[in-house]
């Protein structure tokens, strides 16, 4: 019988200097960038979250811990990739994700179509399957100082 489950993502990383700033497998012009052990997508760290989510895989970390050097410097697009194998291993197709990116600045929108396309592509999905949208802090707390930014996502799959 088909099942559809729905699953929810959470990330945070902070913004430093010399680090680049890679959202959802597109790199931007800026002065800082999310810091941590792979590539710190923050953004596609919360698909990655809400895909396993959804098949109950456990989490980001369980698969692809921050104690194993392999994952040093990992491309989080690539991460995904692995975890659409997973899913498709386990009799899973993607309904739909969708995902919030929380950052000060830069402004998202203008390369938002990019973002979908290596999301969508990384799963192997067409893009109307993939939305990506962006809010800032207003300026409050951690995130609205720039401190570091997060990503909030849920994902939606169907067994076959
Ligand atoms: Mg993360």
């Amino acid at each position: 019988m088909s099942e559809t489950r729905t699953g929810l993502g959470v990330d945070s990383h902070r913004l430093a200097a010399g680090r680049p700033l890679i959202l959802g497998g597109v790199e931007f012009e800026s002065e800082v960038g999310l810091d941590g052990h792979s590539d710190a997508d923050v953004l596609t760290h919360a698909v990655i979250d809400a895909l396993l989510g959804a098949a109950a895989l456990g989490d980001i970390g369980s698969h692809f811990p921050d104690t194993d050097e392999r994952w040093r410097g990992a491309d989080s697009i690539d991460l995904l990739s692995k975890v659409a194998g997973m899913l498709i291993g386990g009799g899973f197709e993607v309904v739909n994700v969708d995902a919030t990116v929380i950052i000060e600045q830069p402004k998202i929108g203008p390369r938002r179509e990019e973002i979908v396309e290596r999301i969508a592509g990384a799963l192997g999905v067409e893009a109307s399957r993939v939305n990506v949208k962006a809010t800032t802090a207003e300026q409050i707390g951690a995130f609205g100082r720039g401190e570091g930014a997060g990503a909030v996502a849920v994902a939606t799959l169907r067994t076959s």
